[in-house]
């Protein structure tokens, strides 16, 4: 383990997604200096891997980008990737950070992004940020937009063959990299952590993941995705053309039996969205939509929704109980209908897509003293008044790291968040006391 020397800042934002980054820039255009911690290779988190977003469906990374090279190119930010959060204490008037920096196995500063090391490669693997439709080497650029465009190694699938050593034009691979520890020292921190998807291994009904055909909504986006992995709309089983495509709802919400009570918010918008896009990308095949209820909560999203239905895409009301294979690669959808027909009845489709839901993107225990809710998400002390509130001074906390959020409501609470931040450093310098009561 190799230690650097403390770095010191105005305010440190945790997580580099879309609440992140907002919260980072609103800081820098203040001119405060920020720090950017982002556990992933690259940032952008959930919205930079989305195909287009309601309500508007614009281009999600035509709009992402732009943002992530803002933070990149700001000169009061610094953005370290592949970097854990370790501890978070205060540390008399500061707060004090321990990060590690994961190896990538590449030295950051001598890579140029050449992706020579990639094409030599000879290890294939399951490319997640493509829904492991595509296949990736062993040591890769993340994906084409990703910040930094730098190269890391996955040791796991690493053969150890040396052949991207042998390639690099800048000898920047470096097989003996080790974690790093670093101290960070600020005076704010933005909590921006978002949230991950439940796991389809936990919804045995649903086949725990292992029925072909059934896929998670996030992968429908990379499907849909302008840089996706066919450029077209393909089951992954066989590579056949979806005549008839199903979503089921609150798979992964509103679900006692998962511990996930609550209702993830996005999933009837960006079910709806992706049926929307579907019947473009295939305007003779039938989409079905099975709900509880449909959840079109803000500026425009009803409209977006009656839009739906006037397209053609059919809106069943009922809970689906099973889904099970069925025959040439079909899934056997088995659910309680609530439509005039009533009881249980059973439908085919081609493909199915689940709109799992959103747990907490990461757990505080054991790293700092920041408190969670009865969901899990970190704690808003002040919901009503100050949302953006934990409870711990000077810790703010924006985007779904706070409870399922779109991406609207999670800039805005980036906004408060970055003026909370904002007030607090302004307080903190005119030595007044300065946590909002
Ligand atoms: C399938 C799908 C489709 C969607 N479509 C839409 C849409 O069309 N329109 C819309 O408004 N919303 C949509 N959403 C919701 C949208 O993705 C979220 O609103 C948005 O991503 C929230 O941003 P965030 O920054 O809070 O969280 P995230 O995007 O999750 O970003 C959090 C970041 O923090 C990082 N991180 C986590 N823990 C740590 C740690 N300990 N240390 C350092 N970094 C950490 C993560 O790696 C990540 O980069 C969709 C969601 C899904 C699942
Ligand atoms: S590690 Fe070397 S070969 Fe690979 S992208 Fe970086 S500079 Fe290019
Ligand atoms: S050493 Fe590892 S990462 Fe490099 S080319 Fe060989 S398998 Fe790929």
């Amino acid at each position: 383990m190799v230690s650097q020397p403390s770095l010191r800042y105005d305010a440190l934002v945790l997580g580099g997604g879309i609440a992140g980054l907002e919260a980072a820039l609103n800081l820098a255009d203040q001119d405060f200096s920020v720090a950017v911690v982002e556990r992933d290779a690259s940032i952008g988190g959930k919205m930079i891997r989305l195909s287009k977003v309601f309500p508007t469906l614009d281009c999600s990374s035509c709009i992402t980008t732009p943002k992530m090279a803002a933070a990149a190119h700001h000169p009061n930010i610094t953005i370290h990737t592949y970097c854990e959060l370790h501890s978070l204490a205060r540390q008399g008037t500061d707060l004090a950070a321990v990060i590690r920096q994961k190896p990538r196995y590449v030295d950051e500063g001598k890579c140029i992004g050449c992706r020579q090391c990639e094409y030599q490669c000879p290890v294939l693997v399951p490319d997640a940020e493509q829904g492991g439709f595509l296949a990736r080497k062993a040591i890769r650029i993340p994906f084409s937009n990703a910040i930094p465009q730098k190269a890391l190694i996955d040791q796991e699938n690493c053969i150890l063959c040396g052949r991207c050593a042998k390639v690099c034009p800048t000898q920047a691979v470096n097989y003996f990299q080790e974690p790093e520890d670093f101290t960070l020292k600020a005076v704010t921190t933005v909590i921006a952590t978002g949230f991950e998807l439940t796991p389809l291994s936990n919804k045995t009904q649903y086949g725990k993941g292992k029925i072909p055909n059934v896929i998670m909504a996030l992968q429908m986006e990379r499907l849909l995705a302008p840089h996706g992995p066919y450029n077209r709309v393909l089951r992954p089983y066989d590579g056949m053309e979806p005549d008839n495509i199903a979503f089921i709802q609150c798979a992964g919400s509103r679900d006692q039996s998962l511990g996930v009570p609550y209702c993830s918010r996005v999933c009837c918008m960006y079910a709806i969205k992706q049926a929307m896009l579907l019947s473009g990308s295939l305007p003779l095949a039938d989409l079905t939509i099975y709900y509880m209820d449909i959840r079109a909560f803000g500026k425009g999203y009803e409209q977006f929704f009656q839009n739906a239905k006037a397209m053609g895409i059919n809106f069943v009301k009922g809970k689906v109980a099973y889904l099970d294979p069925g025959d040439h690669g079909t899934v056997r959808v088995r659910y309680e209908s609530q439509e005039a027909e009533g009881g249980v009845q059973v439908a085919e489709y081609d493909l199915v897509v689940l709109s799992l839901g959103m747990l907490p993107g990461w757990n505080p225990e054991d790293r700092c003293a920041l408190e969670t809710g009865a969901d899990n998400f970190i704690k808003t002390v002040k919901p009503k008044l100050a949302p953006t509130l934990t409870n711990l001074e000077g810790v703010f906390v924006a985007g779904a790291a706070a409870g399922p959020k779109d991406i609207v409501d999670s800039i805005v609470e980036a906004g408060a968040a970055a003026m909370e931040a904002s007030r607090y450093l302004t307080a903190r310098t005119l030595g007044a006391v300065s946590h909002r009561q």
